[in-house]
């Protein structure tokens, strides 16, 4: 019975989302193929780690030693390499994260097996393995079929997968000794930054207004701060606008920033990629303005203006206004 491997993340003793993810995605594809679910985890005193998947996976695989405390791509690499090739799995998954985007490629690289990245979903078709992407900021999906290999590896996108954090099953934990890389390491582990907490905390907010990229310059970032005040909320941000700099990244939403649970989440300019909408998964009511009827957005958005920013953003804080004077 071959197996399907699911490279376990955690940080600073804490288990990330995505390995719950994973680990559902890993249990309905073991169904479907009558595969066994084998969780691997590195790292250093992860006995609380590997007590909490205990029922997700049929074997947990443990190397335990100091040097694995902290991530290092490099030794991950060639600890699951030798893994690999000692057990032939059929799958392995990989969180499409800051450690998958590292880890997958050398480890695909090393192995010789193929990879898709950042898929969100894993399918079989007439008993071949299919991998679901998107493309164009999710406007288009893309099925990846392969050439037949021992073995596949894919990287999973952060939220396209429930996290149960229960189930049926009874890991035989299996601990391994950590084995020394037969050449010199290129990669350690320098320090861990925290990122900056901010003065205020969009993950608690009832309601969010967020400004995107739609919003063209630096300076109209005023307009949706004050919209975001007349409404009593507080405002956030999708990602280029941290890049750009004009927001401070403790109020970036998405995958790379924060998960947020909003009651009211207003988007405006923003497109609606994946990668921003999985940090609202835990929000009520979304509610879009963006001039393009074919932005993303407007898929998982209970209500949308298909108009001008400039236009909607004053004429909807008059309103805010003119309601909290009664
Ligand atoms: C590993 C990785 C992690 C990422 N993490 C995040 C993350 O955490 N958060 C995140 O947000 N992104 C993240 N991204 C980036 C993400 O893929 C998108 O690029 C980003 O979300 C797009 O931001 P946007 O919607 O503001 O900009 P765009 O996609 O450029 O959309 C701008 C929108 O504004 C609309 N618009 C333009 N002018 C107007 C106007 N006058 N009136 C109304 N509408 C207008 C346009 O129609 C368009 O839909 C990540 C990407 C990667 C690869």
């Amino acid at each position: 019975m071959s197996e399907i491997f699911v490279v376990i993340e955690h940080r600073l003793g804490e288990i990330r989302d995505i390995t719950y993810e994973m680990l559902w995605k890993a249990g309905d594809l073991s169904e479907k193929l009558s595969h066994t679910v084998t969780a691997v985890l590195l790292g250093h005193e992860v006995d609380p780690i590997a007590e909490n998947i205990k029922d997700r996976a049929d074997k947990i695989i443990i190397y335990d030693d100091e040097r694995l405390k902290n991530f290092n791509a490099d030794i991950s690499k060639e600890i699951l390499a030798g893994l690999i090739e000692d057990l032939q799995p059929e799958i392995t998954l990989i969180g499409n994260t800051s450690w998958g985007a590292e880890l997958a490629p050398a480890l695909s690289v090393k192995t010789g097996l193929p990879l898709a990245t950042d898929c969100i979903d894993i399918a079989f078709e007439n008993g071949k393995i299919i991998a679901q992407r998107q493309m164009y900021s999710g406007k288009i999906f893309s099925n990846v079929s392969f050439a037949k290999s021992d073995g596949y590896i894919f990287t999973i996108r952060s939220g396209v997968f429930p996290k149960d954090k229960t189930g049926d099953r009874q890991a035989e934990k299996i601990q391994k000794d950590f084995p020394a890389p037969d050449r010199e390491l290129k990669k350690s582990f320098v320090e861990f930054v925290e990122t900056a907490a901010g003065d205020v905390d969009i993950a608690q907010a009832d309601l969010l207004v967020s400004v995107g990229r739609g919003i063209g310059e630096e300076e109209n970032i005023a307009i949706v701060k004050e919209l975001s005040e007349a409404l009593n909320g507080i405002l956030s941000c999708s990602r280029p606008i941290v890049d750009k700099n004009w927001l401070p990244k403790y109020l970036q939403v998405g995958t790379s920033g924060k998960s947020v649970s909003p009651k009211v989440y207003v988007a405006v300019g923003i497109s609606g990629a994946f990668q921003h909408m999985a940090g609202l998964s835990g929000a009520g009511t979304i509610i879009a303005i963006n001039k393009d009827p074919k932005a993303p957005i407007f898929r998982t958005a209970h209500y949308g203006i298909v108009d001008d920013l400039f236009k909607i953003v004053p004429a909807l804080k008059e309103k805010a206004l003119a309601a909290k004077k009664g």
